[in-house]
């Protein structure tokens, strides 16, 4: 289902505070104020505030809102709000409907509850949000959301939004003083983009109630493999069932309304696996965007009898679901920076970025491995379905056949005699399809942009995508300073060029990321395969990455400490939680199942019965033996002390009892009459919706 931008409709941005709306409803120099605010990241003049919230809060009375909330993306991955109403008593014992610049500014919300990672207990308890007018206010439930960031007493960051922020900052900065140095001296900023592709799953909302696991989990922890899984790859860009399209059409809707640019909607590769593609904007409102997705996907969902699963690893034996970041730099003057050019001088700019991109990627394997870090995603990476744990990129064939002409000093075309020189040559266009072959990359070059493909499904792509344009702009900061020295700009400009690519080139991989021998390959170049959690973390905290950070202004040192402390911990917490649910679903619902059923065998006499008894008898006790040393690992997880070796623990300790208990409930599940069985099994969940 394709929708062309032209055939938007009506209600498109219809519950959202934006440009339009401001212009309708603003001064005109209170809107101009606003604008450059927005645009430029310019400082908000306070004055204005009380006129934009007056304006803010008579468009949404008119739509019929009563409240508002300070809407902020604290640690826990999801979007936090806490409403208010705009009733306000007046001196004669009546009410106004109210709302103040002080309100819209600023607002209070108690971040005791919040993790904070060690940060609450150095600082004050309180946290507060502030207004990001770079992200419209819309309306959700009747409530008038605000978009903010939230931040401690002691002005630390205790959310995902204001690194973010920082982030798109810094690469403006050190963008520009490339583009000058280019002689662009008309591009006034320059942002990120960022087109997040999101994958789910629909199960129906019945059988979902009946299965523990995926109620506390979000993913299910038994489940034999069903006769039919995903093998005859018919599901994907299939037919959409008349269920799911209702689903994708009120989505679709739904999100229009608040301005999301919801644009491809197909079916996944897994039974009942889905993705949503919107078209690309600016990183910012690309991350409220995909906020916003994921909570209606859930929402909408449960209209429809449904339930959205956005867990990276729902279903053992199908695909997962992963969340692809289509990233590009922009100027304001909508010139793709990424996108090689007409012009000798335009591609010398593009293979400079390119450059650069290619050496933060590789400099920073660690940080953007950590930066999808989650338990969710570690069924993930490295697995059979997704990119590994290893970063690498993809160039295709023509792109990095250029760079090692210009890493040689050879010519480019065997007809050619003239050695390739960045700054004189045209580069040839290459088709976008075939820089788009390889599903397999991790970090691929798509004509265009590029696309980071080892995000979890359920995660906030604020993290990322921080990670990526802090790297981009340390890259680019350092090419900066040396062209801005240059005495010769060209010569400067290719030897930048070509040592990069030599410096870097290991990074760069065209073949088969799933395969074996690029696991041993990438070992020999030296390239990080950093597989779990619990190994790519700490290096959230390596002086290396601390200092580039506090370079950047990005993060503290207090709080990327902060930051790696939640991380682990929420590793922790979730196999805990995993691990919990499977023995109460094993105590209370599967051992009784199996003794019952024995019972009724027992009761049967006939030869088989009997034979088949021996077999459930004997896969019994292996399934007590393994719920009992699963109880004993995790009785032993709370004497295990230190924020390591508590993560490591989990891994190497919980996880393989997990999987022992799992794989013995399983084969029993192939065993034991359906009627006994106290869950609705992998066949009932994935095809029936
Ligand atoms: P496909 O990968 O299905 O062929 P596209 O390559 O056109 O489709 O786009 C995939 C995603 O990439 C979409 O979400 C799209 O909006 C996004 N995208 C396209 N151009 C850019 C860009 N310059 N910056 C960021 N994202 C982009
Ligand atoms: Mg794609």
């Amino acid at each position: 289902m394709k929708v062309t931008d032209t055939r938007m409709p009506g209600c498109f941005g219809e519950l959202v505070f934006g440009d339009s709306v401001m212009r309708e409803k603003l001064p005109k120099d209170v809107y101009r104020a606003l604008k450059r605010t927005i645009e430029n990241g310019k400082k908000l003049d306070p004055s204005i505030a009380n006129i934009v919230a007056a304006a803010m809060k008579e468009w949404a009375v008119e739509k019929g809102v009563t409240h508002f909330t300070h809407w902020f993306q604290p640690m826990t991955g999801v979007t936090a709000e806490k409403h208010d109403s705009f009733l306000c008593p007046t001196a004669d014992g009546g009410i106004i409907m109210d709302f103040s610049g002080k309100e819209l500014v600023k607002g209070e919300p108690d971040a005791s509850s919040f993790p904070s990672g060690g940060l609450r207990a150095t600082f004050e308890a309180r946290g507060y949000t502030a207004w990001d007018p770079s992200s419209y206010a819309f309306i959700k439930d009747s409530t008038l959301c605000i978009p903010t960031v939230f931040y401690s007493y002691s002005g630390e960051a205790l959310d995902k939004k204001t690194p973010l922020l920082r982030s798109m900052e810094v690469l403006n900065r050190q963008a520009l003083r490339i583009l000058r140095l280019f002689g662009d001296n008309t591009s006034a900023r320059v942002v990120t983009t960022v087109g997040p592709e999101q994958e789910y799953f629909l199960v129906d909302e019945a059988l979902w109630r009946q299965r523990k696991d995926l109620v506390y989990c979000g993913r299910t922890l038994f489940g034999a493999k069903p006769p039919k899984g995903q093998e005859l790859e018919d599901h994907y860009f299939g037919m959409i069932k008349p269920r799911v399209q209702a689903f994708m059409r009120d989505l679709d809707e739904e999100l229009w309304k608040l301005g999301v640019y919801a644009k491809t909607e197909h079916n996944e590769v897994a039974p009942c696996q889905h993705e949503l593609a919107p078209v690309f904007t600016n990183t910012n409102l690309a991350n409220d965007h995909n906020q916003i997705t994921m909570e209606l996907m859930k929402k909408i969902a449960e209209r429809h009898g449904l339930r959205c699963l956005l867990h990276e690893k729902p279903f053992a034996g199908v695909n997962g679901s992963g969340k692809h970041n289509n990233w590009s730099i922009s100027t304001d003057l909508g010139q793709n920076l990424l996108e090689p050019g007409d012009s000798p001088s335009e591609n010398a700019q593009f293979l400079l970025f390119l450059s650069a991109v290619i050496k933060a990627v590789d400099e920073y394997q660690d940080l953007l491995r950590a930066s999808v870090a989650s338990p969710g995603n570690d069924h993930r990476l490295g697995a059979n379905e997704a990119p590994p744990a290893i970063l690498s990129i993809f160039l295709g064939e023509e792109l990095t056949d250029i760079l090692e002409c210009i890493e040689s000093g050879r010519p480019y075309d065997a007809k050619d005699k003239e050695e390739l020189k960045v700054g004189v040559h045209i580069l040839p266009r290459f088709p976008r399809d075939t820089t788009d072959r390889n599903r397999t990359s991790p970090f691929a070059f798509t004509g265009n942009k590029f696309e980071f493909r080892m995000l979890g499904s359920s995660a906030s792509i604020a993290g990322p995508n921080t990670i990526l344009n802090t790297i981009v702009a340390e890259a680019l900061s350092q090419f900066a300073d040396r062209l801005e020295k240059a005495e010769n700009f060209s010569d400067t400009l290719h030897s930048l060029v070509r040592e990069t690519y030599r410096g870097h080139k290991r990074i760069v991989f065209n073949g088969n990321s799933y395969s074996e021998e690029w696991t041993e390959e990438a070992a020999r170049r030296g390239l990080l395969n950093l597989r779990t959690t619990a190994e790519a973390l700490p290096c959230l905290v390596e002086k290396k990455n601390i200092d580039l950070f506090t370079r950047h202004g990005i993060y503290t040192e207090t709080e990327l400490r902060s930051r790696y402390e939640i991380q682990m911990e929420n590793y922790c917490k979730t196999l805990s939680i995993e691990g919990l649910t499977m023995l109460d679903i094993l105590y209370k619902d599967l051992l009784p199942a199996v003794f019952h059923y024995l019972r009724d065998l027992s009761g049967t006499e006939c030869g088989a019965a009997k034979s088949l008894a021996e077999q459930v008898s004997a896969l019994s006790s292996e399934l007590y033996v393994n719920t009992q040393a699963l109880q004993n690992v995790l009785d032993g997880a709370q004497s295990v002390v230190g924020t390591a070796g508590r993560a490591e623990y989990f891994r190497d300790t919980v996880i393989p009892a997990m999987q022992e208990a799992r794989a013995a409930a399983d084969e029993l599940e192939n065993r034991i009459g359906r009627s006994y069985w106290p869950y609705p099994t992998y066949g009932e969940l994935l095809f029936q919706v």
